[in-house]
């Protein structure tokens, strides 16, 4: 999932200087989940904006604010509420924003800041495990991630700060290439250690990222996606 948190409420002021009145738009996934976008944080925010004197012509919770056909779906529905607004107000990722910004020509403003693609480890804790490289190597490194998990991202072991398995960044963490060492070791394998990893194919983390099923053609018995 997307984690996001809020934008700091002075911010919001300073953006929010020339607008009167405000659509609301909340994600029902997401940003739910991270709390800066469900129906507690948009009602919050209706609290807010009406006692700093500006009205809010309407709200809605999407149910994944990054779908975009359903999200103008959705937004065609309250088509009068938009038009009386300013500008939209969105409490949702980067992602989601866009895909209100995407179906409509009305001034789209993002209410919360976009972090990292993160884990659950149990509601209110969220890890960053992968970094969406596009050239996964966890095959070979026991199923732990250095791109993401290592602090320096290093794909060849530990570096030189690492000290009684822990990260010299973060000094309270495991260095993640002890991990994966451990593991592997528990695993009686060598994994990455049985060779150089050679600089990451940073041309397979395509901006912007596509990915069409559809569309995927069959090339010599391969699929490709691009
Ligand atoms: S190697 Fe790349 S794709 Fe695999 S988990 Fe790490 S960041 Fe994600
Ligand atoms: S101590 Fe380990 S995890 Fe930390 S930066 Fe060095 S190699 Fe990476």
């Amino acid at each position: 999932m997307i984690i996001s948190t809020p934008k700091a409420r002075q911010e919001l002021e300073a953006l929010l200087q020339d607008c009167r009145t405000l659509f609301l738009i909340g994600c029902g996934s997401c940003a739910t989940a991270c709390k800066v976008g469900g129906e507690d944080e948009v009602f919050a925010a209706q609290e807010w904006l009406e006692a700093s004197g500006r009205e809010v012509t309407g709200s809605l919770i999407l149910d994944e604010a990054c779908h975009i056909m359903r999200a103008a779906r959705e937004l065609r529905r309250f088509r009068e509420q938009l038009d009386e607004a300013d500008a939209l107000l969105i409490l949702a990722c980067g992602a989601g924003v866009q895909s209100i910004s995407d179906c409509t020509e009305k001034r789209v403003l993002a209410a919360v800041n976009s972090l990292f693609v993160g884990n659950i480890r149990r509601f209110g804790q969220y890890e960053e495990k992968c970094s969406l490289c596009g050239d996964c190597i966890l095959n070979e490194t026991a199923g732990i991630c250095p791109v993401t998990n290592c602090s320096k991202g290093l794909l060849n072991g530990p570096c030189g700060g690492m000290e009684d398995g822990c990260c010299e960044v973060e000094t309270d963490r495991d260095c993640a290439w002890t991990s994966i060492y451990q593991r592997l070791e528990k695993q009686q394998r060598q994994g990455v250690f049985d060779r150089v990893v050679a600089p990451k194919d940073w041309s397979r983390k395509f901006k912007p990222g596509k990915l069409s099923l559809e569309r995927s053609i069959v090339d010599n018995g391969r699929e490709k996606h691009r």
